[in-house]
């Protein structure tokens, strides 16, 4: 039985430089994947951008009201048609950025169409709740693996502070794009507080 995967952790975990190499693990067996990202991710448009300097472009990427499942399996169909292989693998980056309905699509990919999907995203947003694709993906997937990165202080980063400017903030809306005004820093849950004076998701 195929499986759905979700790999999740916070900024800066190098999601996108394991999905490359996923896929490249997939590849160098001659196996062919597919890699889609949500259209929301405005950073690198088409392309997924590892922090390590390796950038590929996703074979489709997915709108707000697409339906994951049909989307893919055009897809899917392309690229049978044009190399003679099916695809053996799904992997999608930025997974946080799906929508619940979205995330469930992708179990039917793997339950259904029988291909594995592997899914990467960030749990929670700045003022740590989490992202709708993600809350969904932490329901329902077969397999959660936690990757890590650590705050300035030497502890495991679980959480993502957002400065804008170089200061930090803790209220505005959940998707901003890191860029030239926003960045943000994997802080560890001690210095998330210091940094918030104690306020998790607006709340003292
Ligand atoms: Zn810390």
């Amino acid at each position: 039985m195929a499986k759905l995967y979700f790999r999740y952790g916070a900024m800066n975990s190098g999601k996108s430089t394991a999905l490359l190499q996923a896929a490249f693990n997939y590849e160098e067996r001659g196996h062919s994947v597919l890699l889609a990202k949500p259209a929301v991710d405005t950073k690198g448009d088409r392309d997924i951008v590892s922090r390590l300097g390796v950038v590929r472009e996703v074979d489709f990427v997915i709108a707000p009201d697409d339906g994951v499942r049909e989307v893919f399996e055009r897809h899917r169909a392309l690229a049978a048609a044009e190399s003679g292989r099916d695809t053996s693998c799904l992997l999608v980056d930025e997974a946080q950025f799906l929508t619940s309905e979205q995330a469930d699509d992708l179990l039917r990919i793997a339950l259904i169409e029988g291909i594995p999907v592997l899914a990467y995203g960030i749990r929670t947003d700045f003022q740590t709740v989490a992202f709708p694709g993600s809350r969904r993906l932490l329901e329902i997937a077969h397999s959660l693996e936690e990757l890590k990165t650590i705050c300035r202080c030497g502890r495991k980063a679980i959480f993502n502070g957002r400065t804008i400017d170089g200061r930090f903030v803790f209220d505005g809306d959940q998707v901003a794009i890191d860029g030239e005004a926003v960045t943000y820093e994997s802080l560890c849950g001690v210095c998330y507080l210091e940094e918030s004076g104690g306020v998790l998701n607006g709340r003292h």
